[in-house]
């Protein structure tokens, strides 16, 4: 199948399926999300989740972020992963959005990695969600899943992975299509086995048409082996019955 035909039917079904797919991080503005995102690096939305209530209750803006000592931040993240460094960086960006971005989390992807912790992906994300920007954040979920369905072709690294997806991607996609790929990735096209015994997207996927086409060319081998064994087999049984007329009539005589 042609790659822009696995575009045209990933559009088709997930439009018609999934019209509405959304960061399960939870946040009631743009410093939260930039927070939660942040954090998630690494780490499990529903493990964020669980931390950031009491995170926002304590700390509700940059301005008592920017006043907390890492030390204090760190009690409160310690069960994500990698917390010290996180909590160094959400101090320094709650710091730097106060001095260079007026206390406002900026909408440029290139000013928001500028700040402490955020990279490509996060700034991608703030863009997309909170300022509806087009570009498309590539998580180790929509790595792996545009990956094996087909969406990208030896695309080694996130960027590459962006770049392909943006240039195959209608524009007013671009966002949602990071949800439908991450959503996938969480709960059906998982990293250690994909679950595409009940995944719908058998007919178009690249890594099942793949998977099953070796798998027919197993089957197709082993039924060419028995049946060179059997071809064998009756050669032998049939010397065997001639040996054994033989000796019957041997002993008639
Ligand atoms: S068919 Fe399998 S590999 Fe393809 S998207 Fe579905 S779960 Fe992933």
């Amino acid at each position: 199948m042609l790659k822009q035909e696995r575009y045209r039917q990933f559009i088709e079904y997930f439009s018609a399926n999934q019209p509405i797919a959304e960061t399960e991080l939870r946040y009631t503005n743009p410093y939260e999300l930039l927070v939660a995102v942040s954090l998630s690096a690494q780490c499990t939305d529903k493990r964020i989740n669980q931390v950031t209530p009491a995170l926002f209750q304590r700390f509700p803006d940059v301005i008592s972020l920017a006043a907390a000592s890492v030390d204090e931040v760190f009690r409160y993240i310690r069960s994500v992963s990698y917390p010290n460094n996180k909590a160094k960086h959400l101090v320094g960006m709650a710091k730097m959005l106060i001095s260079n971005f007026n206390g406002e989390v900026p909408g440029d992807i290139d000013q928001l990695q500028k700040l402490p912790g955020v990279g490509r992906k996060t700034a991608n994300v703030i863009a997309s969600v909170i300022f509806d920007i087009p570009a498309i954040a590539v998580d180790t979920h929509v790595f792996r899943v545009a990956n094996r369905i087909g969406l990208t072709t030896n695309a080694k690294t996130p960027l590459a992975v962006e770049k392909q997806l943006m240039e195959n991607m209608p524009e007013e996609l671009f966002g949602i299509a990071h949800h439908w790929l991450i959503l996938h990735g969480r709960y059906i096209c998982i990293a250690r086995r994909p679950k595409c015994e009940v995944c719908p997207l058998t007919y178009f996927c690249r890594y099942f048409e793949k998977a099953n086409t070796e798998a027919a060319l197993l089957r197709a081998e082993k039924a060419r082996l028995k049946k060179a064994k059997d071809i064998k087999k009756s050669k032998l049984q049939k010397a065997m019955d001639r040996g054994l007329k033989k000796i019957s009539v041997d002993k008639k005589n």
